[in-house]
């Protein structure tokens, strides 16, 4: 789907694989790694990356929900990996859809600073920290939706890579209303 200038896709895939100049990692506030797609990107870019978050974060100390920094993309094909942290879901009711649109906001943000034009990005938030996946899918599709719109030309292409099939479909679902 085309929004303004920017190409706006859905994959359903393995974000450690994509091509595009940065990739968004659902990272963890400590920044030092941890399970799902935060342990595949580790794994898949090497020590580089893990050496780069310990410099941010002895320097800014651990990352709020919602906020983003860079990084290289040591091993990955990825040049640039863009580390957020979404909200943990506690029911709904503490400021978690604010602070996930923020985490891709932010995101989206930095890659316009770094003159970034290409960005994947995974569904955050909807594995470990528990947010019910439909809801934070048609915020993570309005959150980019609306960026791309009042930011026009700033990237080229966003994609979401989603893991699993019901993943794939929550996103496919918000995007066809659209
Ligand atoms: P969070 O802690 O933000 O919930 P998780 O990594 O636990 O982050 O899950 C976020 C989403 O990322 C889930 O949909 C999960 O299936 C997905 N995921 C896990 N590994 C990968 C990967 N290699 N590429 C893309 N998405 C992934």
């Amino acid at each position: 789907m085309k929004i303004q200038d920017t190409e706006l896709s859905l994959i359903q895939g393995d974000i450690t694989q994509q091509e595009t100049e940065a990739i968004v990692n659902a990272a963890n506030s400590s920044l030092m790694g941890g399970g799902g797609v935060d342990g595949a990107i580790h794994r898949a870019g090497g020590p580089a990356i893990l050496e780069e978050c310990k410099r941010i974060r002895a320097q800014r100390g651990p990352l709020p929900p919602g906020q983003a920094v860079v990084t290289t993309g040591g091993n990955l094909k990825a040049r640039y990996v863009i580390h957020t942290v979404g909200p943990i879901w506690q029911g709904g009711h503490k400021n978690e859809a604010v602070v996930l649109a923020g985490a891709y906001q932010e995101s989206l943000k930095l890659a316009r600073v770094k003159d970034i034009k290409t960005i994947s990005f995974p569904s955050i938030s909807t594995g470990a920290y528990g947010y019910p996946l439909e809801e934070a899918a048609q915020v993570a599709v309005e959150t980019v939706v609306n960026f791309l719109n009042e930011n026009p030309g700033a990237l080229k292409e966003v994609c979401f890579v989603l893991f699993d099939h019901k993943t794939y479909v929550a996103y496919e679902q918000v995007l066809k209303k659209i």
